[in-house]
């Protein structure tokens, strides 16, 4: 079997959805498993409705929601036609009011806590999975929905809840796979899942990818398919460089990486079932379906260039923490991290020297709370506004000088911190956020102007 994972974009309307349904039917022999996310834009939407009705603006909150329902059931008639539309429209009408009746309770109390937001945010998948499943049954597909919050258990930690793996994989074989041994295609949202007492979690933006790599290792799939919006994993982000090519295959290691420092065409967790059951993962563009996309799998030949992709994330902020005298010695390092756990803030680049150590963070709502933990360390200074360039490819850990080359192109710029990845595949700095496009066009041009017709595309 194997597992199709179709995001926002790939399922915006109705037109993209029946898409969807001529991608899969061609895969049928395959036995696929379909996930879907929320339609495009709808967790943002979700999400801001949230917000609003936590500080009271129920009206906001209220008429967001009633646009929604509006797109869904535009949607969802376009799809099925009156007929099916009428007999399907109580099911999702039923969502709405409990939608509606949620955020009325939200306003009411004036307080939005991460496991309420949870529960909003839901609403995108469980509608978006409900519409396809029928969309697919209207086109002659033997589809079954399924709601994850019964497949996918987490633990409680609200927004990025930790998938609870043996528990899924028992529930996968369970009730997921007989349905494929009667022939049914499963269709579930992706990004939802629940506690063990059933309280509905999301397991992070853009987790749809998480969960259909979770799914497909428990199912023992032999491939997992992501179905997006570009013909695969590109060298660099279309947006900033038009010029971008398709990498026709990469190795778990360097999508890994890159999808860390911010491709956000794969989320960063969703290689890793993958490779834990070594289960080839291909990034592929439902509006050019005939395209090959990207391969990744545990070893990829290399070819001629050094670096496979560069990849940016951006709102970075640099955290120095200075200690008065020579401090770093023992004891110090520990305490300094030992806060970035408290606050569950991750770090991702890290330079010492004698007397500081810079870090790197990328939330900047937990940096109140942060700082008033580090002032009793050390001087605390934060600088905004920071982007983190990654170059990625295996190819580094053998080819002297390449810092000087990229440095050189780059000899106008100010740079801060530097780092030759720990893992040897990447090498990674930080730069002032609005320079980013620049140098990554420049970047772009320098290594990746001849490509290795093996690997690239
Ligand atoms: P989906 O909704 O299908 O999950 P996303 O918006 O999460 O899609 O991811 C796809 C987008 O990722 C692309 O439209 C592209 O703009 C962006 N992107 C960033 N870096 C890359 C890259 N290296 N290769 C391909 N796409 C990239
Ligand atoms: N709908 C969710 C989000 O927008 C999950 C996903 O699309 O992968 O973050
Ligand atoms: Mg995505």
């Amino acid at each position: 079997m194997i597992v199709m994972k179709f995001g926002g974009t790939s399922v915006e309307d109705a037109k993209a959805i029946d898409r969807v349904a001529c991608i899969v039917q061609r895969r049928l022999a395959k036995n696929p498993v379909v996930v879907v996310s929320a339609m495009a834009k709808v967790t943002d939407t979700l999400l801001t409705m949230a917000r609003a009705a936590g500080s009271g603006e129920r009206k906001t909150a209220l008429k967001l929601c009633r646009s929604l329902q509006e797109r869904h059931y535009n949607t969802a008639s376009e799809l099925l036609g009156t007929a099916l539309f009428t007999e399907f429209h109580s099911e999702i009408g039923g969502d709405f009011e409990a939608l509606d009746e949620l955020l009325r309770g939200i306003s009411a109390v004036g307080e939005i806590t991460p496991r309420t937001t949870d529960h909003v945010a839901s609403f995108g998948e469980m509608l978006s999975s409900k519409i396809v499943a029928a969309a697919f049954a209207a086109r002659g597909i033997n589809s079954a929905h399924i709601d994850s919050r019964e497949i996918l258990l987490t633990d409680a930690n609200y927004m990025q809840a930790a998938p609870q793996y043996e528990e899924t994989d028992k529930r996968l074989q369970s009730k997921v796979a007989p349905l494929l041994r009667a022939g049914k295609v499963p269709v579930l949202g992706g990004f939802i899942g629940a506690t063990r007492s059933g309280v509905t979690t999301t397991i992070g933006r853009g987790g749809s990818d998480f969960s259909a790599a979770i799914f497909g290792a428990g199912l023992g799939a032999e491939g997992i398919e992501i179905w997006t919006d570009v013909d695969g994993i590109l060298t660099t982000d279309p947006r900033v460089c038009p010029d971008a090519r398709r990498i026709r295959i990469i190795s778990f290691d360097e999508a890994a990486e890159l999808a860390y420092f911010g491709a956000k065409v794969l989320h960063p967790a969703t290689v890793l079932p993958a490779i834990q059951k070594n289960i080839p993962v291909f990034v592929l563009n439902s509006r050019n379906p005939d395209c090959a996309g990207t391969r990744i799998t545990t070893r990829a030949p290399q070819g001629k260039n050094v670096f496979k992709a560069i990849a940016v994330k951006k709102h970075i902020t640099i955290v120095e923490v200075a200690a008065p005298r020579m401090l770093l010695a023992h004891g110090f390092l520990r305490a300094i991290f030992e806060a970035f756990d408290r606050h569950k803030v991750a770090v991702d680049v890290v330079s010492t020297s004698e007397v500081s150590v810079s870090l790197t963070i990328d939330s900047n709502h937990a940096i109140p709370a942060l700082a008033a933990d580090l002032a009793k360390l050390a001087d605390v200074k934060y600088e905004g506004r920071k982007a983190i360039v990654c170059l990625v490819g295996e190819n580094l850990r053998e080819t002297p000088g390449i810092a000087a080359s990229v440095f050189r192109e780059l000899a106008d710029k100010k740079i801060r911190m530097i780092s030759q990845g720990a893992s040897e595949i990447n090498l990674t700095f930080v730069i002032e956020e609005d320079e980013a496009p620049d140098v990554i066009q420049r970047l772009h041009k320098k290594f990746f102007s001849e490509l290795d017709s093996e690997i690239f595309a």
